[in-house]
């Protein structure tokens, strides 16, 4: 079991990043061959294909299906994104993650119409996911997903955002996602979780046979995690396939996290996360959000090059870790919400203080922070030492809301 590994998009400020992409690039030699042969690219898909090296690939549980061990990430939008599309497409990562709401709904859109235009939907795997977790509010979004996406069927389907099982044993649901996929319009059926007890939600996907695939928040800063590590061994061994999402362990209230991560050896931090998680053979594959070509270059780079962390590497992300622990949430309100006396929920709005502070993406940030009940949004006044005092990860809870109450109110 690895027992490292680090978080990505811990600034998003291009002038930043940029002297640390650059030095990573000049020590990574498979980086530059795939930096340049991106630069021209073949005129199509599969000619391409042939010529340059593939991401692997791995079986996706119990669907039987092999998929890249990248996944391409829609959940900041995909406007403009048909060159990142495309150059993922010639590297073999050929799945796109998207959901109905992301990026206010365009997300589905822009995937669908950029896949048409490289005629490329029958080569690419699909998945998207609702929050209405009801068999009527599946079965609708569902229908919105294939006609927003022109689509004829839907690969993955997920509950999103999932931190409750009750919907794992609604008949009606489970009768209606075995009718979907009779009738073709989706092939696999799953969730995703970011908050909540993502333990439990692991065991019960392992106890349901609906449950193809599960994508869950996943990265170094749970490695050691008993509890979680046995959780993901019962779903591995009912096959249920693991998706890792959140890989980069982004931090709130920390805006120069990355600059504390000492490079070592080849891979840059960004880099190192996604190869941490790789390494771990009971998790199929990493979904990440790559805004821009060279996000995506050093991670097609990182994923074709078979080479494995080196103990410096690991090191260094298990220091970085250290450094940066009061500043990253994990997402397990059940540990922390009962000692608030208010109904606010602490990772959903360090969520959106990591949008705002790491991501770089202020509007996102307030825009997933007003998703919440009015309630939930009133952090002035409140207090949060017992909540503190109930972190096992030792985030500074004080302090983060009331950064948050700052930038997110
Ligand atoms: S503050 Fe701590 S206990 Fe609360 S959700 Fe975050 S990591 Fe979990």
């Amino acid at each position: 079991m690895l027992d490292v590994g680090f978080g990505r998009y811990a600034l998003r400020e291009e002038t930043e990043l940029t002297d640390q992409r650059a030095l990573s690039r000049r020590h990574l030699l498979t980086l530059s061959a795939v930096a340049s042969a991106g630069a021209v690219l073949a005129p199509g898909v599969a000619q391409a294909q042939k010529k340059l090296p593939q991401v692997p690939r791995r079986m996706l549980g119990k669907t039987k299906q092999t998929v890249p061990i990248l996944l391409v990430g829609g959940g900041m939008g995909f406007k403009g994104m048909d060159r990142r599309i495309e150059l993922a497409l010639q590297y073999g990562a050929n799945y796109i993650d998207t959901a109905r709401k992301y990026a206010g709904g365009t997300s589905e859109r822009d995937a669908g119409s950029t896949l048409r235009k490289l005629g490329a939907r029958d080569k690419t795997w699909i998945t998207s996911k609702t929050e209405k977790w009801s068999a009527k509010g599946f079965a609708q979004d569902v229908a919105i997903s294939l006609d927003t996406m022109k689509v004829k069927s839907i690969d993955l389907y997920f509950l999103h955002q999932l931190d409750e099982v009750a919907p794992l044993d609604d008949k009606e649901l489970l009768q209606t996602v075995e009718r979907l996929k009779k009738e073709g319009k989706i092939k696999f059926f799953g969730f995703s979780c970011h908050h909540g007890n993502v333990p439990e939600l692991l065991h019960a996907a392992a106890q349901r046979s609906m449950v193809d695939a599960v994508m869950f928040r996943y990265n170094f800063r749970q490695y050691g995690d008993k509890e979680l590590n046995r959780a993901i061994d019962a779903a591995h061994k009912a096959n249920v396939g693991l998706i890792a999402m959140k890989t980069q362990g982004a931090e709130a209230g920390f805006r120069d996290a990355w600059t504390k991560f000492e490079q070592t050896g080849k891979w840059n931090k960004y880099q190192s996360v996604l190869k941490a998680v790789w390494e771990d053979t009971r998790i199929t594959a990493a979904v990440s959000h790559m805004t821009d070509l060279t996000q995506l270059r050093e991670n097609i780079g990182a994923a074709v090059d078979r080479q494995k962390l080196g103990q410096l590497e690991r090191d260094a992300l298990r220091r970085y870790a250290e450094v940066t622990r009061p500043y990253a949430c994990h997402g397990c309100d059940h540990l922390c919400g009962s000692a608030i006396d208010a109904p606010v929920s602490v990772s959903r709005t360090l969520r959106s203080l990591t949008y705002h502070d790491a991501y770089g993406d202020p509007s996102k940030a307030r825009r997933v922070f007003a998703e919440q009940p009015a309630a939930a949004r009133r952090l002035e006044g409140v207090d949060f030492s017992r909540a503190a005092a109930a972190c096992p990860h030792g985030v500074d809870i004080p302090a983060l809301m009331q950064r948050a109450a700052r930038v997110l109110v």
